[in-house]
């Protein structure tokens, strides 16, 4: 008897059967508590993701803060990287060990935003996003990243962890143009309104590669220094890409926040870029964003 079993297996033992399509990506995106609008915006970066047909994405909502966290169980083993638009009360023990074991072993991460402002007790998830804000963030959270003369130095100056000034569209210097995910970007482009933020902390800055910056001028009451605001590094077997960026829709309709949101989740699901740039691509004195 031919069963659909053998049929696959016969056809999989042939070299080169599936030499093209590649299965989609498996993304989850975590979404559910944020002092950001979470509704608005997973829709959206969803729909950025899976424009580019290399992700499938599905979406784990959580309890609300007052509701039974303990129920909250995402199986995280079950995708290739994990999308957090969570910025609320702490997992479950369980939960937080669970996301710890699938990143070490080998899993993405993507933390968007406000994300990086979750979880301040948590010592392992500061280390995986290398910096964060707010959540009584300090020096004791660990130092700036601060850059002098061309080099990103820790600076453990005492103050607060988290700020940021007016918003305004402002420009990404890009820092590493021959990493995978910024590779083919232009050196500046200008983003989107949205929020600079400013003075991040966090014990992971040694480790962490800052991909792009901008610059955080005091007329816009920001710190008035160059802040890292797109960064990655390797936790464990496992990927992270920070993206501080993306406020709210019209900065994650930006053209430029799209697109690197979509090369850090495929780097962090595979330590590989496929994409291209699109040929829209911000400039640095001109705004480009999808529509919607
Ligand atoms: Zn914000």
């Amino acid at each position: 008897m031919f069963t659909r079993l053998a049929c696959w297996l016969l056809v999989a033992s042939i070299p080169g059967t599936f030499s093209t399509v590649a299965a989609p990506l498996k993304v989850l995106i975590i979404d559910g508590q944020n002092n950001h609008d979470w509704k608005a915006t997973t829709p959206v970066l969803r729909q950025i993701l899976e424009d580019t047909a290399v992700f499938s994405v599905e979406v784990a909502t959580s309890p609300p803060a007052n509701g039974d966290m303990k129920s909250f169980r995402p199986n995280f083993s079950a995708y290739r990287v994990i999308v957090s638009n969570y910025n609320g009360v702490p997992w479950s023990d369980e939960t937080k060990r669970a996301f710890l074991e699938y990143v070490r072993g080998g899993g993405g991460f993507v933390s968007v935003h406000a994300a990086d402002n979750a979880f301040p007790e948590w010592k392992e998830y500061n280390e995986m996003i290398g910096l964060g804000g707010w959540g009584d963030r300090n020096e004791t959270s660990g130092p700036y990243l601060r850059l002098r003369d061309g080099v990103w130095v820790q600076d453990i100056s005492k103050g607060r962890g988290g700020s940021h000034g007016d918003q305004h569209p402002f420009v990404l210097d890009t820092r590493e143009p021959t990493h995978p995910i910024m590779a083919g970007l232009p050196a500046q482009w200008m983003h989107a309104k949205d929020e600079l933020y400013d003075r991040l902390r966090g014990p992971g800055g040694p480790d962490l590669t800052v991909l792009a910056s901008a610059f955080s001028s005091k007329e816009t009451h920001g710190s008035g220094e160059h802040e890292p605001l797109l960064m990655c590094r390797t936790y464990g077997q496992g990927r992270v890409f920070h993206t501080a960026l993306g406020h709210g829709l019209e900065a994650i309709r930006c053209l430029g926040f799209a697109t690197t949101f979509q090369r850090g989740t495929e780097w962090a699901a595979t330590g590989k870029v496929t994409q291209k740039a699109p040929p829209l691509f911000p400039t640095a004195d001109k705004v480009s964003s999808r529509t919607p």
